[in-house]
């Protein structure tokens, strides 16, 4: 081709973090983030080596639950993390997985794919009920009385 090269992406390039961690049992290790990790890492300078988690969380929506003293509170749902364990000897953590977090406080550890896919599923068909159900409130109130 005879045309100039395109200039760089202007977006800035998500290159991979990677910093020397000091290991307690003795030795350094050079880690590397996998690029989907948002985790800051500021206290991961040194530990045991399976301390270490890569991960990025996601919010869930938050629904208006009632509360006695403030009347509602939001009340996050169906949020969670992407994670893992390099160095843990647990197969299901040293892979990603998923933490679900389907009510605040409430964890559903080391889902793999297909158990998330079965969660999404379940919820997703619930939602199918809740539609009915709306028709049906809907439909409630325009015959009462
Ligand atoms: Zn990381």
């Amino acid at each position: 081709m005879d045309t100039l090269l395109p200039e760089p992406a202007a977006v800035p390039s998500h290159s991979p973090r990677t910093w020397l961690r000091q290991i307690h049992s003795g030795g350094q290790i050079f880690e590397t983030c996998p690029a989907w990790c948002t985790d800051n890492h500021r206290s991961d300078d040194s530990g045991f080596l399976d301390d270490l988690s890569h991960g990025a969380h996601f919010n869930g929506p938050e629904l208006p639950v009632s509360d006695a003293e403030h009347g509602s509170l939001p009340m996050p749902v169906f949020a969670g993390r992407i994670n893992v364990d390099p160095y843990s000897e647990d197969p299901r953590r040293s892979v990603p997985h998923i933490h679900l977090e389907p009510f605040q406080d409430e964890v559903m550890e080391c889902l793999d794919p297909r158990e998330f896919a079965a969660v999404i599923a379940q919820v997703r068909a619930h939602c199918d009920r809740l539609d009915e159900v709306h028709a049906q409130l809907v439909k409630a109130r325009a015959e009462y009385r």
